[in-house]
């Protein structure tokens, strides 16, 4: 399939039909925490209209979309004492995609210490809460 599909995990999060630990969101845009984060702080930013991904978004979305995920590549760092800010973002199943509704990760990057495995283990839900205030402290 190479349409939007409404019925992604992400969708779901932006209806509340499934829960999210929640850090940022404004009209457009919705950020949250990764559940199988690749280093603490790993989040995600998303435009609540449906996109596949980068390849099909609209730009007048991405255009709102980007500066958001500049604020919290900031606080992020700010909040974690990063040496650097990781911001990836996959299109297709090629590419690394598992989620089809446009994301970008935002994950702060130490000196020295790798990431763990994308989509390794689940993170405990009270770590994922207590990151999420750390990071909103410093929005
Ligand atoms: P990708 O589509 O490969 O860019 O990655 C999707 C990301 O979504 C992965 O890093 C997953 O750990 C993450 N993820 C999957 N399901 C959820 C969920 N319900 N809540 C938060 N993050 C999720």
């Amino acid at each position: 399939m190479t349409t939007y599909d409404p019925n992604n995990i992400f969708a779901k999060i932006l209806a509340g039909d499934i829960p999210s630990v929640k850090l940022y969101e404004d009209d457009d845009t919705l950020a949250f925490m990764d559940v199988m984060p690749q280093a603490p702080g790993h989040l995600l930013v998303i435009p609540k209209q449906g996109s596949r991904n980068l390849l099909d978004a609209d730009p007048a979305v991405l255009s709102k979309l980007i500066p958001v995920v500049q604020k919290l590549a900031n606080a992020v760092k700010d909040a974690f004492d990063a040496d650097g800010v990781y911001v990836a973002q996959f299109n297709e199943a090629a590419a690394g995609q598992t989620v089809f509704h446009l994301h970008f990760h935002v994950i702060p990057r130490h000196d020295g210490l790798p990431l763990k495995p994308h989509t390794g283990g689940m993170e405990n839900i009270d770590v994922l809460k207590a990151n999420a205030e750390k990071i909103k402290a410093a929005l």
